[in-house]
């Protein structure tokens, strides 16, 4: 076994190995960069290595600089988390130079099923069964939809180097395809510098249900499925593991195939195997298809963990440093059913747009898995992708498992960041969720329904009031301004724009009367805890500028200083900004251009992800204040709309 090892990752993932590595009595290297000094992970490893500035290119996608960091610290491997550089064959080849072990497949392994069209073709040819298309050659357009009209509509568009969910495409009628590849391109250009597309099937009600494989180069084994199925825009939100409705038939055809395609490339390590299902009639053996695999562990392998017992990390470092494989299929057993949940700091309601900010105050609840990278006081910066963690629950049943993970969003307490605590925590109550009835279109269906906001309860305002006015503070030294009689205030409150007015009547330091809309709440503190008409309080914490009640997911309110109440509502409905640091990718808007409300004026990219930038009104673009291809700020002015009166004018 290694004695030290390199991670060359950050966040959740690298203190996810740390775990591990320490755990096993391996030391741990951990790489940061200049955004990263405090981070999570910094502070758990053995020894950390400064590698860069903050932009992953010039810190965490730096192999030269990284391999350094690891003979500097006598570190004999570099395990590459996800992400990253956790896929590339350069990479692997260069730490092999370097004569260091790579925790992961050969280089050779991760080229072959590095672009989804020779994947297939390779699957192909060895007995897999593959999502029926056109795999690309040809990549003139006209023959592309020829393919498609062969192939049949609906029809999925695919960059070939895609990843994340980028550069695809589903294409539902013939006169909608030449747009469709024109814009699949080129995403696929950018992102991954390769605008080859495959053409797929697209497969009705579909299941995403994926195979995790462990090889020793030789051999593998599967662990089992994990459904993958709740997604949006083809990204994974919950996760579990094993999939419902799986029959053993199913389950052995599907894990046959998946250790196939292991064993044909002489995997080594841990890797995924995504198949395609079709669920529009049930789960049949002959109803599956490979999609892609991922050469590296998964963001959602702590599900195969909880059902398996295993330690997948474990299991990485034990091969990789030239241990057979741990156990044989025979003796690899299910064990009840998990679920994983990823908590984001993002804005569901505005198109799950990612959020940045200083999370004040996080707390997990006890006695779950909570995954994360960031501690209360950490910052969520928009350099890399805004996941806070992932909460992962086990019961003997998938009724247990859930009713644990809804219990479990309940608990957590997130404040000073937008976060999609709630809609996670709407979908743990799903009914067609909770009855296992999940395919990859159930979030877009139901997102009004998911996203929908509850108004907060009378005592939640009454409670942010008494938070807000320093009330709940124990006040050893006020405790007798009842000899004067009762104080009355106040307060006002704003949510969702809207101002709430509350008036408090303290009695004592420990009695307040809270009306909140004609109705009386009433706070007593006894034991030292607060019961607002006879029920135990809601946590809440304030913060600089914001009380967070911890019911329904976190409730926020701001508290309105009276004398700043002008300043606000003069409205910047003229100027779009840039809602958080990014590349200006596309720039719509030129002067004296009529837009309406809606239209898409700019793109930024920022955060992993495309953000389109809307007119917030009917009106006549006055300026453009960027240009296409410049890095701007959070608030950066971009384009300014005509006043309306000079509009009319
Ligand atoms: P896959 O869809 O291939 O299973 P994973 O969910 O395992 O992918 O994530 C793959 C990579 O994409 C990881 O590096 C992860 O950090 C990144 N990723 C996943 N979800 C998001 C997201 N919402 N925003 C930005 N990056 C993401
Ligand atoms: P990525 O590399 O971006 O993860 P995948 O090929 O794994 O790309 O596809 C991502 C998601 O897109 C899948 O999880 C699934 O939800 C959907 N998808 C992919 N292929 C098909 C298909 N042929 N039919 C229907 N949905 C598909
Ligand atoms: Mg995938």
């Amino acid at each position: 076994m290694f004695n030290t090892i390199l991670i060359a990752n950050r966040g959740e993932i690298a203190c996810r190995v740390i775990e591990t590595a320490r755990a096993m009595g391996v030391r741990s290297v951990a790489v940061y960069s200049d955004a990263d000094r405090a981070a999570r992970h910094v502070e758990m490893a053995d020894v950390a290595v400064h590698i860069g500035g903050p932009q992953p290119a010039e810190s965490y996608l730096r192999g030269d600089v990284i391999i350094e960091a690891a003979k500097a610290t006598g570190a004999q491997a570099i395990h590459p988390g996800y992400g990253f550089l956790s896929e590339n064959p350069d990479f692997v080849e260069a730490v092999e130079a370097a004569g260091l072990t790579f925790v992961g497949p050969s280089a050779k392994a991760i080229r072959a099923m590095g672009l989804k069209d020779a994947a297939k073709a390779l699957m192909q040819e060895a007995g897999v069964p593959v999502v029926p298309g056109y795999l690309g050659e040809n990549q003139d357009a006209g023959h592309l939809a020829a393919e498609a009209e062969t192939i049949g509509y609906p029809v999925l568009i695919k960059a070939v180097a895609g990843g994340g969910g980028k550069g695809m495409r589903l294409v539902e009628k013939p006169a909608d395809f030449a747009d469709a590849l024109t814009s699949a391109k080129g995403e696929a250009k950018t992102a991954f510098g390769n605008d080859a597309v495959l053409i797929e099937k697209y497969i009705q009600q579909p299941r995403h249900i994926e195979f995790q494989v462990f090889g020793d180069g030789e051999r593998a084994v599967h662990l089992y499925e994990r459904d993958c199925s709740l997604q949006r825009r083809h990204q994974k939100v919950i996760e579990e593991a094993p999939a419902p409705g799986m029959t053993e038939e199913m389950r052995a055809a599907m894990g046959a195939a998946a250790v196939r395609a292991a064993e044909t490339i002489g995997y080594k390590g841990a890797g995924t195997v995504e198949f395609i299902v079709d669920g529009s009639s049930g789960l049949r053996p002959d109803g599956f298809w490979f999609m892609e695999m991922n050469t590296r562990l998964q963001v959602e392998h702590p599900v195969t963990e909880a059902v398996t017992g295993v330690d997948l990390v474990e299991w990485q470092l034990r091969v990789a440093s030239g241990e057979a494989l741990p156990m044989a299929q025979e003796e690899l057993h299910l064990n009840g059913h998990a679920f994983e949940a990823r908590l984001y700091a993002e804005d569901v309601p505005k198109g799950f747009l990612p959020a940045t900010g200083r999370l004040a105050h996080l707390v997990f609840p006890k006695g779950t898995r909570a995954d994360t990278g960031v501690r209360s006081g950490d910052e969520i910066s928009p350099h890399y992708d805004p996941m806070i963690a992932k909460l992962i629950t086990h019961g003997p049943t998938r009724a247990v498992a859930l009713q644990k993970l809804s219990a479990a969003l309940e608990q957590t307490q997130v404040a000073g960041t937008v976060t999609n605590l709630g809609f996670l925590g709407a979908l743990s109550r799903h009914e067609g969720f909770a009855g296992g009835d999940v395919d990859t279109g159930l979030i877009a269906r139901d997102l009004e329904r998911l996203v929908e906001a509850h108004a907060p309860r009378a005592q939640d305002i009454a409670l942010a009031a008494l938070a807000a006015s320093g009330l709940l503070q124990p006040a050893e030294n006020a405790t007798g301004f009842s000899l004067w009689g009762p104080l009355n205030r106040q307060i006002v409150l704003r949510r969702d724009g809207e101002e709430i007015a509350v008036h408090l009547r303290s009695l004592s330091s420990v009695a307040h009367d809270v009306e909140v809309d004609g109705q009386i709440i009433e706070a007593r503190q006894h034991g030292g805890h607060w019961i607002l008409n006879g029920a135990l309080a809601s946590s809440v914490v304030v913060t600089e500028d914001l009380v967070t009640v911890f019911a329904g997911y976190g409730l926020e309110f701001e508290p309105v200083d009276p004398l700043d109440r002008e300043m606000q509502g003069a409205g910047h409905a003229s100027v779009i900004e840039a809602p958080m640091p990014g590349l200006l990718k596309a720039l719509f808007a030129k002067a004296g251009q009529e837009v309406q409300a809606g239209d898409r004026l700019a793109v930024l990219e920022a955060m992993k992800m495309e953000h389109a930038l809307l007119a917030p009104r009917d009106g006549v673009v006055a300026e453009v204040l960027a240009s296409e291809g410049a890095q701007v700020e959070a608030g950066a002015a971009l384009v300014r709309l005509a006043d309306e009166e000079d509009a009319a004018a």
